[in-house]
């Protein structure tokens, strides 16, 4: 990101050419596609980093759950996996749901911002 939250790829000095099998648009704030359904591990990597789509999936307990369960910690503890006593499945779905309503409102925040910042100015007098 630069200083007006814009994302930018860097690094291209070390970049290689490669055969790209990038099976889709990059659509900013839809679901996160599956990885295999995307096609390009290099491309997926840089949008999962600047953020460029709403979580798919979140881990609780080493389980991928959808998010929309995720919604609420009593939904997430329905979906706890045998063996984790429901004192720990009910912490570990408070810090997940915690977690993701951070996530979401880090981007709302950024979000909110971008398209009021001034573009940068460039010297021209
Ligand atoms: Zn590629």
């Amino acid at each position: 990101m630069d200083e007006n939250y814009r994302p930018y790829i860097i690094d291209f000095e070390s970049a290689e050419q490669h055969d790209c099998q990038k099976s889709m648009d990059i659509v900013f704030n839809t679901e996160e596609p599956k990885w295999e359904e995307f096609n390009c591990d290099e491309l997926y990597e840089a949008c999962i980093e600047a953020q460029a789509w709403r979580p798919r999936t979140v881990d609780y307990l080493r389980r991928e759950i959808p998010l929309k369960v995720a919604v609420s910690a009593k939904e997430l503890v329905k979906h706890a996996p045998k063996g984790y006593s429901y004192e720990a499945a009910w912490a570990a779905a408070l810090r997940v749901v915690k977690e993701l309503q951070e996530w979401f409102d880090e981007r709302a925040f950024f979000d909110g911002r971008s398209p009021t910042d001034p573009l940068p100015y460039y010297g021209r007098d």
